[in-house]
């Protein structure tokens, strides 16, 4: 059953038993309205308010301040977000330009001269820098290549040269070549597949003291509402939700307001057609879902009442809202890194110590020199007692315990203790 269960896989993650019995509920009938939340209207008043408080409690668990950033509801996952994060933020770079460019000209500078200037800065001066530390990072990198062409972006720094050609480690920051007034610099903040995460926010790309700085991206989907998040430092942070915040289907997106209209409008689609740049779906362009309140289209009601009921778990298990939830975090992390450490001869956690995740724990099981068989046997033997989805991605074997916030302390230390006695057996 259930119960008998600790579930460790990376994402769908396990939700809290409570929230889905709530929300089981909810699918039946909805507060006794005879009709379930999957079938109300999304436009309904009651979906607006079930948007409206899941936004409120996120930026309060997250100190997300409300009058700079907005919260928007997407749907095209974290991979959507690649591309979107691509798309409006080298819109956002053209409009600067291009005010840049009517300021020098003048305003009754006829439209081909200002295009032909324009055209030129796009030439010479647009770029998009990624810093490439894992499986996820380096998706979206390959993604921004795509789209736009490998000549607008810039591989910053690329954590397989470092270390023999495999991810685990995150280049030192002084050796990262970032461009001059990037459209975007962008990160993973925490890579599901390798087990590497930031320690903190890269210095390097913090605002300076006269605020302006790097518009800086990054992907938190499986780290997000973990610890804090130093939110003016970013332009856009985004995050699917199935792994710390909901189930499958909604991605969030928190973006800066001045990237978003009336400070910044994304260019016309014909002025992006003349300079070759890709404008967005409109499914995937933030000014117009968040001018909707994520509503342009339909949306998941369903998914954002899992994610808002998350929420409100988390505001009234922790009074100290992320502070409380980032404790049990690192202590549950510790304590399976602890009993991996103590056993060297049996267990080679991945990453580097200092870039270690504290959600996704990789290693390998090395004990008895056959790791393929040792591994087989010691996820066979971890399923009999209830430690499931342990097994590492596809792409690059072991073994990951995916430590998300459903997890509770017990299970950390029943996975603990477990690794202790396999090792000794
Ligand atoms: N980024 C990270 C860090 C992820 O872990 C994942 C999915 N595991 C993605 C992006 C892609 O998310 P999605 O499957 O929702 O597109």
């Amino acid at each position: 059953t259930r119960a008998d269960i600790t579930y460790f896989g990376a994402g769908p993650a396990a939700l809290p038993t409570d929230v889905l019995e709530t929300a089981a509920q909810a699918l039946l009938d909805f507060q006794g309205t005879g009709l379930g939340i999957a079938e109300h209207s999304h436009r309904s008043e009651l979906a607006t308010n079930i948007i409206n408080e899941a936004k409120a409690d996120l930026a309060s668990y997250l100190d997300i301040p409300a009058a700079e950033y907005e919260v928007i509801f997407m749907q095209a996952g974290g991979t959507g977000e690649f591309a979107a994060s691509v798309y409006n933020l080298v819109g956002a770079w053209v409009a600067r330009q291009h005010a840049a460019v009517l300021k020098e000209l003048g305003s009754a500078a006829d439209e081909g001269a200002v295009t032909a200037a324009l055209r030129a800065r796009v030439e010479t001066g647009l770029k998009l820098d990624y810093i490439v530390t894992g499986g996820w990072s380096l998706k979206a990198y390959q993604e921004a290549v795509r789209l736009l062409g490998p000549e607008y972006v810039n591989l910053a720094a690329d954590a397989r040269a470092i270390n023999d050609g495999k991810f685990g480690k995150i280049p030192d920051q002084s050796t990262w070549k970032l461009s001059n007034d990037a459209a975007l610099v962008y990160y993973c903040d925490n890579e599901t597949v390798d087990g590497v995460e930031f320690p903190e926010f890269p210095a390097v790309l913090a605002p300076r003291p006269d605020g302006t700085g790097p518009v800086v991206v990054a992907d938190m989907s499986s780290n997000i509402l973990s610890r804090r998040v130093p939110v003016s430092n970013y332009s856009l942070l985004f995050f699917g939700a199935q792994k710390n915040l909901g189930c499958t289907g909604v991605t969030v997106a928190v973006a800066k307001k001045t990237l978003l209209p009336p400070v910044t409008t994304q260019p016309a689609p014909a002025l992006m057609r003349k300079l070759g740049l890709p404008i967005p779906p409109i499914m995937l362009q933030y000014e117009t879902i968040a001018k909707n309140n994520s509503l342009y289209n339909t949306l998941s009601i369903f998914d954002v009442y899992i994610a808002g009921q998350v929420l409100k778990k988390l505001l009234k298990t922790y009074p100290d809202k992320v502070d409380g939830q980032q404790a049990v975090a690192e202590k549950k992390a510790s304590i399976i890194y602890g009993a991996l450490e103590a056993h060297p001869d049996v267990y080679r956690i991945v990453p580097d110590k200092a870039v270690r995740s504290r959600m996704n724990i990789c290693f390998r099981v090395t004990k008895n020199g056959n790791v393929d068989d040792t591994e087989k046997a010691f996820l066979k033997e971890a399923t009999s007692q209830g430690l499931t989805g342990l097994k590492g991605h596809r792409s690059v074997g072991g073994i990951r315990a995916s430590n998300y916030n459903s997890i509770p302390l017990e299970g950390a230390e029943k996975l603990a203790r477990f690794i202790e006695a396999f090792a000794k057996a």
